[in-house]
């Protein structure tokens, strides 16, 4: 297999080094740019495997970098941001980002996200018909309709299968309310996140059998949601 390669975009150098010395050492390939329109130059000409990206930028706001590329390419992209608040993550998630760490992180973090991101594109690779989809004991036959956990079929109205379909499909991927209100209702229904966690707790009620804790769904407080590879 060729090397993974991997776009750092970052105009703080201590925190780029930082990033392709880790890279380096886990035998990832890179390239950096340091300013937006840079990043952008350098996703259309070298096409690399994920985007790392800063959201402060010198010359444009990160998501503004996210808008371009997604114009044309469906590279997963992780952003990296420095701000806490909720609202730019969204906006980072909602332009196109796949996922998002936020500073100061470790490195073993970083190096998790990119082998879920790494792991989703080779199932992409293997399974190219989606007739069915499995993850741990879940398993959906989407020509059928039907959903089976255990082996048993589970009983799902149509917006839980709907919910379930759209977050197995983007596995790995963090949803914000409005894509998942967006996608599953129309535009109408935009940012009706009250009705989303009725719908969603009943979901999970039906498919997180663990007293521990949710399996499946991960909850991202403020954000949205995201379905987990289980093993
Ligand atoms: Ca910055």
């Amino acid at each position: 297999m060729s090397k993974f390669h991997i776009l750092v975009v970052e105009d703080d150098a201590p925190v780029r080094n930082l990033i392709t010395t880790t890279l380096k050492a886990h035998d990832y390939g890179f390239l950096t740019a340091a300013d937006g329109q840079e990043a952008v130059m350098a996703a259309a000409s070298h096409n690399p495997d994920v985007i790392l990206l800063d959201l402060g930028l010198p010359d444009m706001d990160g998501v503004e970098v996210i808008r371009r590329v997604r114009s044309w390419s469906n590279v997963p992209i992780i952003v990296i941001s420095a701000r806490s608040e909720d609202s730019d993550k969204i906006d980072a998630l909602d332009a196109g980002a796949d996922d998002y760490l936020t500073k100061p992180f470790s490195v073993e973090e970083l190096l998790a996200r990119l082998r879920v991101i790494q792991r989703r594109l080779s199932q992409m690779e293997d399974q190219s018909p989606h007739a069915v989809f499995v993850n741990g004991q879940l398993k959906i036959d989407y020509a059928a309709g039907c959903v089976y956990l255990n082996g048993e079929e589970i009983h799902l109205t149509p917006i839980e299968y709907k919910l379930l379909c759209l977050l197995a499909r983007n596995i790995g991927k963090v949803l914000t309310h409005r894509f998942i209100t967006q996608s599953v209702w129309g535009a109408s229904w935009e940012n009706d996140v009250g009705s989303l966690r009725v719908f969603m707790a009943t979901l999970r009620k039906k498919l997180e059998t663990s007293p521990d804790g949710p399996r499946y769904i991960q909850t991202h407080v403020g954000v949205g949601y995201r379905m987990v590879r289980v093993e």
